[in-house]
């Protein structure tokens, strides 16, 4: 039975987020692997959020997928404002992690997008940390129509059965949205943005503290200031659309 019908989910801006923890996160993972259906899980946060209240087809869309795991302090906050508590802030990057350490042999995975290079580096460190995980194949690919065919191809040759796609939000979601019925060994396609950069090293995570104290924002911003409109849009305009119920 799917934690579908235990689990909780509260709704901010019209989007579902789910009740759950990390812990459950991976179990759910791997459930979906060995089930009949594919599941689209997706990463909100809160910029996606402000994003989804301008975008109807991407609210849509977010109102369709399997699991919605809250990836930011701000959706954390946010759902506690709204007297609808979330568990916890269930990150991509810890999720892949996780996931990937508790993976048999049985289950491969398959790295899409990132700059070039990055996903073979983050498949190189994913194999360092666990022997034991199959890298079905990395491809940095783009998400633009016409480079979907081949992307398609290069999966389907290698039949994994988790795809996670490293494309931002919200083209990794549309992506997935799209074609994850053309590749049917995939059980289980993730949206996970920076994750594959984290993984490999190219980009730093904030350091513990500043997760623990919800400053990621800050650090993102000391360096990788070009995000500005991001950080904005994530720590003024949500908090400002949560605040006033603005939809
Ligand atoms: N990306 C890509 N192709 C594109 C646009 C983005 O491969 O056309 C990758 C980019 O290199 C990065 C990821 O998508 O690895 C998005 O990362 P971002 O930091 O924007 O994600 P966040 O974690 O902030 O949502």
């Amino acid at each position: 039975m799917y934690y579908r019908f235990v689990l909780d989910r509260v709704f901010i801006l019209g989007v579902p987020v789910d009740k759950v923890s990390s812990a459950q996160v991976c179990d759910l993972i791997l459930q979906f692997t060995s089930g009949s259906q594919q599941k689209h899980i997706a990463t909100p946060n809160s910029e996606m959020l402000v994003e989804a209240s301008k975008n109807k087809a991407f609210k849509d869309l977010l109102n369709r997928t399997d699991l919605n795991i809250p990836d930011s302090a701000g959706l954390i906050l946010a759902s506690k404002f709204i007297k609808n508590p979330l568990i916890e802030r269930v990150t991509g990057v810890d999720t892949v992690k996780k996931t990937c350490s508790k993976l048999d042999s049985k289950n491969s995975v398959f790295l899409l997008g990132a700059g070039s290079g990055v996903a073979e580096k983050a498949a190189e460190n994913l194999k360092k940390d666990n022997p034991e995980i199959v890298i079905a194949g990395t491809y940095s690919g783009s998400p633009k129509p016409e480079d979907s065919e081949e992307i398609i191809n290069r999966i389907n040759e290698c039949k994994p059965s988790i795809l996670l796609v490293a494309y931002g939000a919200p083209a990794q979601e549309f992506w997935i949205d799209k074609y994850l019925n053309k590749m049917p060994s995939v059980r289980v396609a993730m949206g996970i943005g920076g994750t594959l950069d984290f993984i490999a090293g190219t980009v730093k995570r904030a350091p513990k503290i500043m997760r623990v104290l919800n400053l990621e924002w800050l650090f993102r911003l000391i360096t990788q200031p070009w995000r500005f409109k991001r950080v904005w849009k994530a720590v003024v305009v949500f908090p400002f659309k949560v605040l006033t119920k603005s939809k």
